[in-house]
């Protein structure tokens, strides 16, 4: 694990790598939040992250983050970023603040199933695949509507906005396509339904600034805070 001093400096260079893309976009710093993506990294990284100032921390295997949750404290939220399987949404609904990655009916329902339970509304994203990547989970952008949809009648839902990871490329070309199509489809949804949807999770430690460009709320930010681990 990296020291907080490293930890820093990284945090520095990710400020000013938004800071830029939010000059270049004409948009306003305070429009665009970085998401410190804690997996494969101890407690520590949380605490870290919390030291500099983050409200919130994303991590994308439960069982990993909710060993975290009982190895430390922190005022840091939690945000499940990775795949769910339905069978998990009782504990998740119960202990995450917010999943960003919810991509089926069946995983919907149990999720509101659950916070019912719990007397709690739980926030949600709708994760698109936005880039039509057969290696990636999310709903075909044709398919978003339908869960939004049902999203909207769930009492114990709350549904925030949308979240997708662009496919791997070296091309540049490949994200801005992927984030600048969940944009459209955002305001296409937004439209249909009445609703403002305002999160856009999208763009990660490699595409940061294509995702600003589009109009990214989120910044999901792994490696480029705590390296490769
Ligand atoms: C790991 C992960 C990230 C962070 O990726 P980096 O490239 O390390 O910044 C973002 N989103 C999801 C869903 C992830 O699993």
């Amino acid at each position: 694990m990296i020291t907080f001093e490293t930890f820093w400096e990284n945090h520095e260079r990710v400020q000013a790598r938004v800071l830029e893309a939010c000059a270049q976009a004409g948009r306003e710093p305070a429009e665009v939040r970085v998401l410190p993506v804690t997996k494969n990294h101890p407690f520590d990284a949380i605490a870290y992250a919390e030291r500099a100032g983050y409200a919130a921390v994303g991590e994308n295997r439960v069982q990993e983050a909710l060993d975290k949750m009982s190895a430390g404290q922190t005022t840091c939220r939690w945000e499940l970023i990775g795949h769910l399987q339905s069978n998990k949404a009782k504990v998740v609904a119960e202990r995450f603040d917010r999943v960003q990655s919810v991509d089926s009916e069946k995983l919907l329902r149990r999720l509101d199933a659950a916070a019912a339970e719990h007397g709690r509304r739980l926030s949600i994203l709708l994760q698109v695949n936005a880039g039509d990547d057969p290696a990636k989970f999310g709903l075909k952008c044709a398919a978003t509507p339908a869960l939004l949809e049902v999203a909207l009648g769930l009492a114990h839902i709350q549904i925030d906005g949308l979240m997708t990871i662009a496919p791997l490329s070296d091309q540049p070309a490949v994200a801005q396509r992927c984030f600048a199509r969940m944009r459209d489809l955002r305001d296409e949804l937004a439209a249909q339904f009445g609703v403002s949807l305002p999160e856009l999770s999208m763009g990660m430690s490699g595409d940061l600034e294509a995702a600003v460009a589009s109009g990214s709320t989120m910044l999901r930010i792994g490696s480029a805070f705590f390296g490769d681990g």
